[in-house]
C-alpha cells in the first residue's frame, strides 16, 4: 500500500487527499488549524466562487504569468469536471455573470462540507491541529515529515499544499516556501496580487468610500501598456480599491518607478464629444460657478474636489471660462494621473504572486523535478490568476493532478 502525506487542509490540499485516495493510496491529510478550508470560508465574501464555466483557453488569459505551465492540469481536470464534481458530492452550483460558478445556497462553508463528505468517504485520514515543520529525505527521495511536536511520519509522496502568504490568519504563513527551499527549490519572491494600492495623492483619501462604476484605467510605462480596462473601482482610507484596481495589481511590474497610470472618468465619449458637452454645459450655466454643475458630469463628492484637479478655481463663474481651462478640464475627465506608492502588504492581498518557481516542477504530475516523490498543489507554486473563480480552480486542478500523479507513482513502486 502506498503512503502519501498531504500537507495543507486548504482547496488544493483537500483534492489532492481526495485525488489520491481515489487511485487506491492511503492518504493522511495534516492541517495546522483546528478545522480544514479557513480560507474557503471567506471566499466570494463568503459565497465561494468555486470556478469559471469557461474553456481552457479562455482560462489561460486570465492568468497573467506562467499560464501554459497550467495546460496539463487544466486539460486533466476542466472547469466543468469541477462543476460535476461538486453537483455529485451534493452541493448543485449556479453560473452568474462572467461566468461565475458559486455553490447554488451561495454558502462557502457548502463546499468545504462537500470536500469534507468526499475526504470521509474515500477513507482519507484527516489530522487537525497538526503543522509540519520539516520533510526527510534519503537518497534523492522524500521520505516523510516530522510534525512540530516532533512526531515523524514515514510516507511514499509528500504533497505540499501550505498557500501563499495572503490572510494569514487563515494558516497560510508561507511554510510551504521554506518546506520547498530546503529541499533545494527556487522561491520567486512574494509579493501581493490582486492588491489594493496606496498613492502618492491624497485625494483619493478625501473621497474614501466612493464607488466609480463604468470607468477606465490604462497604466503604460514609456509606450509600452501593462493594463488598459473597464470597470469598477473605489476610494480608500489609502488611495484605490475595487475589481479594476484589484486586476491591475496582478500587471504591475516589480518596480513601480516611471509608471503613468491614467484614470478615464468618461469612458463612452471620445476627447471631442466631450468637450462638446463641457461648452454646452458652460454655456448653458453661466453665472453659476463650476462646482455647481458638475454634478452633471461626475459624484457630488467628487465634483467638490476635481476643478483643483484640473487647475481650475472651482469658484470660477462657468462664462468666464477660458479655452484652456475648458481643456484642462476634459483632459482631467479623461486622463487624471494617479501615482502608485506601493501596493497593499501581501496579508491583505486576495492571492500571492510568486512562490515555488515552476521551472523545478513537472507540469504533468506536479512533482518536483529536484526530490523524487515531493509534489506540490495551489496557491503555493508561483501562479496567480484573475478574479473569477480562477485561483480557486488552479488549487483544485493543481490539487487533483498532484493526488493522482503521486498515488499512481507510489502505488507502482510498492
Ligand atoms: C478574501 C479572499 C477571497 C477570495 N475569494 C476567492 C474566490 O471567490 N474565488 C477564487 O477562485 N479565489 C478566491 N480567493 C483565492 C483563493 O482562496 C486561494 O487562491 C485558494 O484558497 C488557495 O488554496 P490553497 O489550498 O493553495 O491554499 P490555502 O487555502 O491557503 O490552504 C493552505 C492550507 O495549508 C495549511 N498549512 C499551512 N502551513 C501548514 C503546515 N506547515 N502544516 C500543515 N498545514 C499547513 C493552512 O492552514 C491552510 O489551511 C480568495 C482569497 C481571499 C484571501
Amino acid at each position: 500500500m502506498a503512503d502519501i502525506l498531504v500537507i495543507g487542509g486548504g482547496a488544493a490540499g483537500m483534492m489532492a487527499a481526495i485525488a489520491a485516495a481515489s487511485e487506491g493510496a492511503c492518504v493522511t491529510l495534516l492541517e495546522r488549524n483546528e478545522k480544514l478550508g479557513r480560507k474557503i470560508y471567506i471566499t466570494g465574501k463568503g459565497r465561494c466562487n468555486c470556478t469559471n464555466d469557461c474553456s481552457i483557453d479562455d482560462f489561460l488569459r486570465e492568468v497573467p504569468r506562467n499560464p501554459r505551465f497550467l495546460y496539463s492540469a487544466l486539460t486533466a481536470f476542466t472547469p466543468q469536471d469541477m462543476m460535476s464534481f461538486l453537483e455529485d458530492a451534493h452541493c448543485p452550483v449556479v453560473i452568474q455573470r462572467g461566468h461565475r460558478v458559486f455553490p447554488a445556497t451561495e454558502k462557502a462553508s457548502d463546499v468545504t462540507r462537500a470536500l469534507e463528505r468526499c475526504l470521509r468517504e474515500k477513507g482519507v485520514r484527516v489530522c487537525l491541529n497538526s503543522r509540519v515543520r520539516s520533510l526527510t529525505a534519503e537518497d534523492g527521495r522524500v521520505t516523510g515529515a516530522i510534525l512540530t511536536d516532533g512526531k515523524a511520519l514515514r510516507a511514499d509522496a509528500v504533497i505540499i499544499a501550505t498557500g501563499g502568504l495572503s490572510y494569514p490568519g487563515t494558516g497560510s504563513t508561507g511554510d510551504g516556501y521554506r518546506l520547498a527551499q530546503e529541499a533545494g527549490h527556487t522561491i520567486v519572491p512574494a509579493r501581493a496580487s490582486l492588491s489594493a494600492l496606496e498613492t502618492k495623492e491624497t485625494w483619493p483619501i478625501e473621497l474614501q468610500g466612493l464607488a466609480l462604476k463604468n470607468v477606465r484605467l490604462t497604466l503604460k510605462r514609456g509606450k509600452k501598456s501593462l493594463y488598459d480596462n473597464l470597470g469598477e473601482m473605489l476610494f480608500t482610507h489609502f488611495g484605490i480599491s475595487g475589481p479594476l484596481v484589484l486586476e491591475m495589481s496582478c500587471h504591475l511590474p516589480e518596480t513601480l518607478e516611471g509608471l503613468d497610470l491614467r484614470l478615464d472618468l468618461k469612458p463612452g465619449l471620445t476627447p471631442e464629444q466631450l468637450d462638446a458637452r463641457l461648452q454646452r454645459d458652460l454655456q448653458e450655466n453661466q453665472r453659476r460657478q463650476l462646482h455647481s454643475i458638475l454634478p452633471g458630469l461626475l459624484p457630488s463628492s467628487f465634483a467638490r474636489i476635481f476643478p483643483e484637479l484640473a487647475q481650475v478655481s472651482p469658484e470660477k463663474l462657468c462664462g468666464q471660462m477660458t479655452k484652456a481651462e475648458r481643456e484642462r478640464l476634459g483632459h482631467a475627465l479623461k486622463s487624471l494621473p494617479l501615482s502608485i506608492s506601493r501596493l497593499r502588504p501581501v496579508d491583505e492581498a486576495i492571492v500571492t504572486r510568486g512562490g515555488i518557481s515552476v521551472k523545478e516542477i513537472d507540469p504533468r504530475t506536479m512533482q518536483s523535478k529536484l526530490l523524487a516523490g515531493l509534489y506540490f498543489a495551489g496557491e503555493v507554486i508561483d501562479v496567480d490568476a484573475h478574479t473569477g473563480g480562477f485561483n480557486l480552480h488552479i488549487a483544485f486542478s493543481t490539487g487533483r493532478l498532484a493526488g493522482q500523479s503521486a498515488a499512481r507513482a507510489s502505488l507502482e513502486m510498492t
